[in-house]
């Protein structure tokens, strides 16, 4: 099988229009078929990205028109070639999506996903890839540079355009690329660098810091998976961020992450202290690259290999984010980048955020998993009472099992133990060998083979269940306690003010976003997309209600009138007590304080 050509070039910035030319040396004579993936993997939801191909033409080895055809939404059907020879395609691309997921580009910088602009030829997923990633016309571009993990091939300087090359399909759209002008520094964790890459307008971002912080991150990782080697699982990888004025997000590669934040977040020169952004963005940083074995290379067997044509079916994402999601703050503080006390605080937020909303009496994390594609990745104003996330809950399922495993095995083993059975047995050769994954009811087995804990009825209510999780009990023998911490009406700490029990819409307006079930706003009849006036007579906005409320003792009837779409209603509203945002998580040893100490100290320092 000859390579598959592909050349990209920004062609017009201000039209954000990337043109693509693929070229196939050696096409299906009875006529050559294209697709595009529809879904971006680590992210479910099927996107239909061949909504984005504006125009399309197909030609022959003599520059001739070939006649094209959609036989579906992905998908683009050539005519056979009578002369033979090569057939090339020339297709535009609309790039203009501010995310990780899709492409953007404009005269300052530009970004794209492989599952954006690449078709693939059908039958050709084995074959080799060349990219010729081209410099746009005009002096504004003369000093763009090209990021990315995609190898270069012979002749192509790092970081220059010209080109790249990937092993087959699946390797070229695993690869971001972004060009323009952006900010680089470059680290090694136990011997392999790493880049960091930050596009967008920033200030005196602090490039040592971030480089001295991810460096003991991402060792602490590769050390937790090869504990006697310290080999990371890549030749190299790329921290790629785009920094915007309002954003969060980030998607996992087998070589790189892409991740979109707040420019505020980024650390400042001359600026040491651990703002809340910065610990934030880190933690980010950490889970996109815990990543790189758990989900890129350790897999659920349904993602191996990737369909990109359709949903990907698994109940397991509990285990690739909910784990994930545990790690990437426990990285943090194993590595001394966060204090034990700021990774308590973060456990207890997200205690809260689980426990504050009825969902999880309604799902389970393999439910939530199973159906992401209809329902986490498209939540609405009832997500609150019908979904749980598995990135929350199941970070909070990886803590129950790491305790529970801990305390009955004399701190022996753990949840460590678990992801190193899991790398050896299917992410270690994953791209160098049978591609297996792990199988849908394979996780139990697995815990009790890793570490020889049966977790029996608490695996079963963790993931099969909707009970709330024995957090309380599993803290105790860490010396660990939990105190929940009553906030107020729209989710900030507060000091117990009675609640709704409702979201609020952030904007000038007291918008309910959602109304939680069984609330005394719902019991009132006030309904999320309510436009709340005032109280008592006294005008409400986005920004007061928690003042007005504070007013008044949990119990106490209170008028709210509102606007439903422009029909002015008015409630009689019983307060609720308190509402628990969050939780006091706390270690406090007792008289016989060593053990709980130690183990507590075991469980942190890895
Ligand atoms: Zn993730």
């Amino acid at each position: 099988m000859k390579p598959i050509r592909y050349a990209v070039v920004a062609k017009h910035p201000a039209a954000h229009l990337f043109e693509v030319t693929l070229t196939l040396a050696d096409p299906d004579p009875a006529g050559q078929r294209f697709t595009l993936p529809t879904w971006i993997p680590g992210s479910y939801l099927v996107r239909e990205f061949a909504r984005n191909i504006v125009t399309l033409s197909a030609f022959n080895e003599a520059g001739r028109k070939v006649r094209v055809e959609k036989t579906d939404k992905q998908t683009w059907q050539a005519a056979p070639l009578k002369e033979g020879g090569a057939l090339t395609l020339r297709y535009e691309v609309y790039a203009w999506d501010m995310s990780v997921r899709t492409a953007h580009l404009d005269d300052t910088v530009g970004f794209f996903n492989g599952t954006s602009l690449f078709l693939l030829p059908a039958g050709r997923e084995e074959a080799a890839c060349i990219v010729d990633i081209r410099k746009p016309e005009g002096a504004a571009y003369r000093d763009w540079r090209v990021a990315t993990a995609l190898p270069e091939a012979r002749g192509t300087k790092r970081y220059g355009f010209g080109e790249y090359r990937a092993q087959n399909y699946d390797e070229l759209v695993d690869h971001p690329v972004t060009l323009g002008h952006f900010a680089l520094a470059t680290f090694k964790a136990h011997g392999v660098p790493h880049d960091i890459v930050i596009a967008g307008r920033t200030v005196s971002v602090d490039m040592a810091r971030l480089q001295a912080d991810l460096k003991r991150i991402c060792e602490t990782q590769i050390a937790l998976f090869e504990p006697r080697t310290k080999k990371a699982p890549v030749d190299r990888y790329v921290f790629m961020t785009q920094a915007v004025s309002d954003g969060y997000g980030g998607l996992e590669h087998r070589a790189s992450t892409a991740l979109i934040c707040n420019r505020g977040d980024l650390p400042v020169v001359g600026r040491p202290e651990m703002s809340e952004g910065y610990r934030t963005y880190l933690g980010l940083c950490s889970h996109e690259y815990f990543h790189t074995w758990n989900v890129k290379r350790i897999k659920p067997a349904a993602f191996a290999p990737y369909d990109l044509s359709r949903e990907n079916y698994t109940s397991l994402l509990w285990l690739f984010e909910g784990f994930t999601s545990y790690y990437d703050d426990l990285m943090l503080v194993r590595s001394g980048a966060i204090e034990p006390a700021d990774y308590f605080s973060l456990v207890g937020k997200t205690l809260g955020g689980v426990l504050r909303a009825s969902g999880r009496l309604k799902q389970t994390v393999a439910e939530s998993s199973f159906d992401a594609w209809i329902k986490y990745y498209r939540q609405d104003e009832n997500a609150p009472n019908a979904i749980v996330s598995y990135y929350q809950k199941g970070s909070l399922v990886a803590l129950a099992f790491d305790l529970a495993i801990r305390a009955r095995t004399e701190h022996r083993k753990s949840l460590d133990d678990i992801m190193r059975l899991l790398w050896q047995r299917f992410g270690r050769h994953f791209y160098n060998g049978k591609m297996v994954g792990v199988g849908e009811d394979e996780v139990q087995a697995l815990i009790a083979e890793a570490t020889g804990v049966d977790l029996g009825p608490l695996f079963r209510d963790a993931v099969h269940g909707t009970r709330d999780l024995p957090l309380d009990a599993l803290f105790e023998p860490f010396g660990v306690t939990l105190e929940p911490q009553p906030g107020s009406a729209n989710g900030k700490n507060g000091n117990g003010k009675p609640s709704l029990g409702v979201r609020i819409r952030p904007g000038a307006d007291c918008t309910l976003a959602a109304v939680h079930d069984g609330s005394a706003a719902q019991k009132a009849g006030l309904s999320a997309g309510d436009v709340l006036i005032a109280v008592d007579g006294l005008r409400v906005t986005g920004s007061n209600l928690d003042t007005l409320l504070a007013r008044y003792m949990p119990g106490a009837m209170v008028d709210i009138h509102a606007f439903r779409r422009d029909e002015l209603r008015v409630a009689r509203v019983k307060l609720d007590a308190p509402e628990v945002t969050r939780y006091k998580v706390t270690a406090a040893d007792d008289k016989r304080g060593a053990p709980s100490r130690r183990a507590r100290e075991r469980w942190l320092r890895g």
